[in-house]
């Protein structure tokens, strides 16, 4: 059975760290993989996160399994999170628990193709190149949508809405509800109102991928989009992750909310998509999501946790006005995209041949399709990375 097998496609993520290990620099530049580095280029684990994990290790009386569904202190916040304490979308929603944003978005894939099979999803392009892979793997049929303007760093929203109107009654619309990622380019209120239209009028379903919550304009702000929904539309589905705004990456604390038109019918599909987690993973693991729960249920610890996650977003919206200036100072083309875009990636179109001259002569690494991951950009690189990338001249 192995021994025919051929040999495998190099793994991107793999293929980049070992450049990255591989590129002896002292000057080297990480702007590829996408985690969130504090100004001396690390990845710590969050003061929040260590005062929990030291209560957990203390206080936990047993590792038996909790249930399909998760830790449900973990769940209930992740709804007041996305939609407020007690407000009507926190009634009509509810949580499985799920191992990281991908795991969620698995699950809402193998969900949906058993309550809507042969609908299709509807993609933007370009968008986290796992969610194709995610969703072929459970038989969709994928339709992309166009999406990103490289020249301008907007939202192509007409041509958008032009293609969405293809949608019919068994389709789904997939969105990023905030920090959009590869480009940056988020949808405003009005945009976020006149899908919401057009989805009541063709009765698609839609699933919003919430990877980068508080990681843009705040808590409240980055949630805007998916409330709108909530006022707007009877159901919808949100896959969560705490990989981020946590820094908990290989911990794996995700969810999947579904939100009906009401409290009944969220416990219905609540209660449909159980056995297909059980199929899945069965359990899903409990300490990231033990460690959030508990940070978000202290009055103390969240407060510890709002600050840890504001400190992160400056940080991130400081280096967006940095590179923008920057790169402002080198020529015709308009980067103030760059300081308006939010969350920690943008696009600058910069082609492969252009990404490998960066790698080589300036020792700045970025993924092969030229996304830019400005977290990893601090006060000791900006201007020297803003200048290499005006030097490869098709940025
Ligand atoms: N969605 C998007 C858009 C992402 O960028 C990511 C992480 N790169 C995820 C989901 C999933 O993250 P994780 O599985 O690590 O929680």
């Amino acid at each position: 059975m192995f021994a025919e097998l051929d040999e495998p496609p190099l793994d991107p993520i793999l293929g980049l760290a070992q450049l990255l290990a591989g590129d002896t620099s002292p000057d080297k530049v990480d702007l590829g993989i996408g985690i969130y580095h504090d100004d001396q280029g690390r990845a710590p684990v969050l003061d929040c996160v260590k005062a929990a994990e030291r209560w957990l290790l203390e206080t936990q009386p047993s590792k038996r399994y909790l249930s399909s569904s998760g830790n449900a202190d973990y769940n209930a916040a992740t709804r007041a999170l996305l939609f407020g304490d007690g407000s009507d979308g926190f009634a009509r929603s509810r949580t499985i628990q799920a191992p990281g944003g991908t795991g969620a978005l698995r699950l809402a894939s193998d969900l949906l193709r058993r309550l809507s099979p042969g609908g299709r999803i509807f993609i933007p392009g370009p968008t986290w190149p796992n969610h194709p892979a995610i969703f072929k793997a459970t038989g969709h049929e994928l339709v992309v949508y166009p999406y990103y303007d490289i020249e301008t760093g907007k939202v192509r929203f007409d041509e958008m809405m032009a293609t969405l109107g293809a949608m019919g009654a068994k389709d789904t619309l997939l969105l990023h509800g905030c920090c959009h990622n590869p480009t940056g380019a988020d949808l405003d209120a009005a945009q976020w109102s006149a899908i919401a239209d057009l989805v009541s009028k063709t009765g698609a379903a839609v699933m919003v991928d919430l990877a980068y919550l508080g990681l843009g304009d705040g808590l409240s702000e980055d949630a805007a989009g998916i409330r709108l929904l909530a006022e707007r539309l009877p159901e919808f589905i949100v896959a969560t992750s705490c990989s981020k705004n946590f820094a908990l990456y290989r911990e794996r604390v995700g969810a999947l909310t579904v939100v009906g038109a009401s409290e009944t019918n969220a416990v219905r599909a609540h209660a449909h998509a159980l056995p297909v987690a059980r199929t899945l993973w069965s359990m899903p693991p409990d300490h990231g999501a033990a460690i959030v729960a508990h940070v978000l249920g202290d009055a103390e610890l969240r407060r510890g946790w709002e600050r840890e996650l504001a400190t992160m977003r400056d940080r991130i919206n400081t280096m967006r006005n940095r590179l923008s200036a920057r790169l402002a100072g080198h020529g015709d083309r308009d980067y103030g995209f760059i300081a308006r875009q939010r969350g920690m990636f943008t696009m600058l179109g910069i082609s492969p041949e252009g990404v490998e001259t960066l790698r080589r002569e300036h020792h700045v690494h970025l993924t092969s399709s030229g996304r830019v991951n400005v977290a990893g950009l601090n006060e000791g690189n900006v201007d020297r990375v803003a200048d290499a990338i005006a030097a490869v001249g098709n940025a």
